[in-house]
């Protein structure tokens, strides 16, 4: 059981920005995403694209703003739980109960729910057997190449991530690419690798073919796909990754018995607080008359809950306003030497 001044859900730049204005007011943070990566929208669909509207930074990428939004939290040490997606929030005495899919339980006063337009997840298999083998042998993600090493494995899809994958993994194990048409959708440079690697015979392409089973009985023995005309062909292989993007989805959040207006939650602009006494919710997840979907909204929200959650930590002392100019006791928890008069 971990306990926290603030549990903050979602690692995107708002949920990272709350942690530093939770941290420079004196308040410990722990944060949670269902990515295996902290950004985002930012990491996950366009970190090469450039951002114009950050202020005072006149362009930066969706990678290099989450850089610099991380650098600017590294003083307050905070743990990310990645790979993890909240599930349940109940309140136990006057705290609030939060566990993940993986058991993870925090116990908080706070919470702040940073969700963006909700947990991103995996596109799936629909065909028979791709629920009974996920995680044993059907992959979305990679998180250890070193298992596929000498291996047989089935790729499908036709995007950056279904082509980077079946370029890597053919260095050392033997590698079926399919995709259900024949042109793939990935940058011109992957796909001229991927057509020399067939002809070299280093790599077996199969279009337009779709999955249709994976069969087995402890472990994934064959798969089975088939083409426009419903021929079916089998594939004796022992994994079977699939990569077609993610989808995303509200979740769990809308059984959290908070209000929902649509898929957005409604708040209480002067400290962001949901209809749930110590749970707030900011970035693109919230909504108010005039909410603009931006960065910089997101950052003027998490400023105004972070303050908010200070009441409920620390109930017995006074929240003062400060400025990180002039504050010691800010510059203090950013670890700065030399105080400025
Ligand atoms: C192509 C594109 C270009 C854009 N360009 C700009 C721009 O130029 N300027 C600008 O200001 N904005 C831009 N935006 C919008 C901007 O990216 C969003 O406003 C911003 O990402 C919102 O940040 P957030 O932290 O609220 O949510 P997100 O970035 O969506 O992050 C939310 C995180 O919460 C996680 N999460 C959700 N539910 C759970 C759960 N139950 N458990 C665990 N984790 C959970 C998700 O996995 C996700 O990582 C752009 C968006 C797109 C798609």
């Amino acid at each position: 059981m971990i306990k926290t001044d603030v549990l903050v859900i979602g690692a995107g730049p708002v949920g990272i920005f709350s942690v530093h204005q939770l941290g420079i007011i004196g308040l410990k943070a722990e944060v949670v995403d269902n990515l295996d990566k902290i950004g985002g929208q930012c990491i996950e669909l366009y970190p090469d694209k450039p951002i114009y509207d950050i202020p005072a930074v006149p362009e930066c990428t969706g990678e290099s703003l989450t850089k610099n939004l991380l650098e600017q939290i590294k003083p307050f040490k905070t743990n990310f739980h990645l790979n993890e997606r909240v599930q349940e929030v109940l309140k136990e005495k006057n705290l609030w109960k939060v566990t993940t899919n993986k058991n993870t339980i925090f116990l908080t006063p706070n919470i702040i729910i940073a969700g963006g337009v909700g947990s991103f997840e995996p596109r799936k298999f629909s065909c028979d057997g791709a629920e009974k083998f996920e995680d044993r042998g059907v992959f979305y993600t990679i998180k250890d190449k070193k298992i596929f090493k000498n291996k047989t494995i089935c790729i499908f899809g036709g995007g950056d991530s279904a082509l980077d994958w079946a370029i890597e993994l053919s260095k050392f194990s033997k590698v079926i690419l399919v995709h259900r048409r024949n042109e793939f959708r990935g940058a011109n440079n992957s796909i001229a690798i991927v057509k020399k690697l067939e002809k070299e015979k280093k790599l077996t392409i199969r279009t337009p073919f779709q999955i249709n089973s994976i069969e087995g009985k402890n472990e994934i023995e064959y798969i089975t796909i088939k083409n426009e005309d419903n021929k079916t062909e089998k594939i004796k292989t022992d994994y079977v990754l699939g990569f077609f993007g993610l989808i995303m989805k509200l979740g769990p959040i809308a059984d959290w018995g908070i209000n929902l207006d649509k898929k957005h939650i409604p708040v209480n602009t002067e400290n962001f607080q949901t209809n749930k006494e110590g749970i707030f919710a900011i970035g693109d997840i919230c909504t108010y008359p005039g909410k603009l979907k931006l960065i910089l909204s997101g950052f003027h929200e998490a400023a105004l809950a972070a303050r908010a959650c200070f009441k409920l930590a620390k109930p017995n002392e006074k929240y003062r306003f400060e400025f990180t100019t002039t504050s010691k006791n800010v510059q203090d928890r950013l670890g700065i030497k030399k105080n400025n008069d």
